[in-house]
């Protein structure tokens, strides 16, 4: 099971064959993963229930997930054929996790919706996906999600059944048996609604065989040892939460430890509790663990690796975890279309690898980096565009041919939108979005290299960068900082620490403070959401000082 990178044949070009030192078994699907774990290591805790009241800590061995799964599958396929949607709004548990492995048995489609939505996007799941079923919580965060269900199901026709997820858990256990039917690995698996950074979610259609393969190949190479007991505070509708950990840890035959939702403090309790090995957190997670008092009482000796990703990851928050746990680090990189990952560090990379790129690509991926506007494969350092080619790449976007043609061309690169380089030993370098990308007077200026410089500055506890719309220039470069609590920094200190490190152009003009970001659930700042608030007044700029407009207008 050893992976091999090529690092000993330098590239010429941006361009990375995919390394196949690794198979992948194109016949996987989520119940023979789950089947094969359960026949290789009946007896080692599969899931433990990460409860904040440590009587309710459940746990079950491969066996026993095998059998709740299996009795899952019953109880859906009572009520629902193959293939059909079933959605499920509800947060992190045990329970969810048993319910998606029951419908990969049953051969249904799970739709993960986030248990934050409203109504209206509610409705626009059901109705997109047509679903057959809903498997809703009661509530979430005060907003009666089964009753908002109840209310619409009776106008969206492709509705057949509404459980309350506690009521659903009750009737699992009465699922008749019988064979359950075979699952094809190139059918759709789930329909994942992608974070919404840049709009309305899409639903992505991910198939059994990518969704099974990739996050082993993936746990492996950003660090999981066989066996590890790894901690998911990631939220389970995300493939961050369901695909990369759920499904890793199992063909890793790990403990997959579920937390109910991101607490810093529940979260330091369970490493030293369930005497964790590793997890993925994004970036805002960590800064939250690093900043919570309880990291100095807690036993973390167990944690020997902590893996970032789903958002840029700073040099500096990297050295700073490594310091403060004591473990290794890596940075994995991906997106939703790709079922999850396309890239990670490793845990014996250099510091400077580790803390300035996104590693290699994973194994059977292919990589370049593109020119975003002729396609042609741009030289070894230059930016362009991230495209990966694979096995796991998405089926599509659901009932949207103009967006899936425009991610995945006749060739099957996806695009990922994302802007990168590659240097001669396959390793990326995250620079931005190209949607990002901030054209000030015809310069473009990469938001994320802003972001690093402000983030360096020991009075900035966070930083958004982004363009505001300039009648002469078309955009200007706008700066939304969190500050360290009880720093009095202010917006002249830090225009002239940006021009001490960057061109002045790129320095940003407009200063907003801020105590907090909105995010999408995964702990994504949603920039759309800051341009709005900025459009819209609700984001008062600090006061202009002197000289900045003969900036703006140089
Ligand atoms: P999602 O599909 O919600 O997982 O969002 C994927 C997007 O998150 C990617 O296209 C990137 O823009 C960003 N992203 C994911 N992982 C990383 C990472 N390690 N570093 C920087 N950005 C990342």
């Amino acid at each position: 099971m050893t992976t091999t990178n090529t690092r000993t044949s330098p590239l010429t070009t941006s361009y990375r064959p995919a390394d196949r030192s690794r198979d992948i078994d194109d016949t996987l699907t989520v119940g023979g993963l789950l089947a094969r774990a359960a026949a290789q290591v009946p007896d080692r805790v599969a899931l433990v229930e990460g409860a904040r009241d440590p009587a309710g800590r459940r746990r079950w061995t491969y066996r026993e997930l095998l059998e709740a799964a299996t009795a899952a599958a019953h109880a859906l396929l009572a009520e629902f054929r193959p293939g059909e949607v079933v959605v499920v709004l509800a947060p992190n548990s045990a329970d969810w996790v048993v319910l998606q492995l029951g419908a990969g048995l049953a051969g249904l489609t799970l739709a993960p919706a986030n248990p934050a939505y409203q109504e209206r996007e509610i409705e626009h799941v059901l109705r997109r996906s047509a679903a057959a079923g809903v498997v809703v919580a009661p509530e979430y965060r005060g907003h009666a999600l089964h009753e908002t269900v109840l209310g619409l199901a009776p106008a969206i026709p492709s509705v057949r059944a509404v459980w309350r997820f506690d009521e659903w858990v009750a009737l699992v256990p009465a699922g008749a048996g019988g064979a359950l039917p075979e699952v094809d690995a190139a059918s759709v698996a789930q329909i994942q609604y992608t974070g919404g950074t840049t709009g309305f979610p899409k639903g992505v259609l991910l198939h059994h065989r990518g969704i099974c393969n990739t996050p082993d190949l993936v746990l492996e190479q950003c660090g999981m040892r066989p066996g590890d007991t790894w901690l998911n505070a990631m939220p389970l509708f995300h493939v961050g939460g369901c695909v990369t950990t759920g499904l890793g840890v199992i063909a890793r035959h790990g403990t997959h430890v579920v937390v109910p939702e991101f607490d810093p403090g529940l979260v330091l309790d369970l490493m030293e509790d369930a005497r964790a090995n590793i997890g993925l957190f994004v970036p805002t997670m960590l800064i939250r663990m690093l900043d919570h008092p309880d990291l100095a009482r807690r036993d973390v000796s167990s944690v020997h690796t902590l893996v970032s990703g789903a958002a840029p990851v700073p040099a500096e928050l990297v050295r700073r975890t490594k310091a403060a746990f004591g473990c290794g680090f890596t940075n994995i990189y991906g997106q939703t279309e790709v079922s999850g990952v396309l890239t990670t560090t490793r845990v014996d990379d250099t510091p400077e690898d580790q803390a300035g790129t996104i590693g290699t690509a994973v194994p059977q991926v292919e990589i370049k980096i593109a020119d975003p506007v002729d396609g042609s494969v741009v030289p070894l350092g230059a930016e362009g565009e991230i495209c990966g080619r694979g096995h796991q790449m998405m089926v599509g976007y659901l009932d949207d041919p103009a967006a899936t043609s425009a991610a995945l061309d006749t060739e099957g690169w996806l695009h990922t939108g994302d802007l990168g380089s590659m240097d001669e030993r396959g390793y990326l370098r995250i620079t931005g979005r190209l949607k990002d990308m901030i054209i000030r007077g015809g310069e473009n200026i990469s938001p994320r290299e802003v972001e690093d410089v402000l983030f360096e500055h020991p009075d900035v506890a966070e930083a958004v960068v982004l363009g505001v719309p300039h009648a002469e220039l078309g955009e200007t470069v706008a700066a939304v900082v969190r500050a360290v609590p009880g720093s009095a920094v202010t917006a002249t200190d830090l225009v002239a620490y940006c021009r001490s490190r960057i061109a002045r152009f790129k320095a940003p003009t407009s200063w907003f403070f801020v105590d907090r970001y909105p995010t999408t659930p995964a702990g994504k700042i949603q920039k759309f959401a800051l341009r709005d608030q900025i459009a819209g007044g609700a984001l008062v700029p600090a006061p202009p000082e002197e000289g900045q407009r003969t900036w703006v207008t140089r």
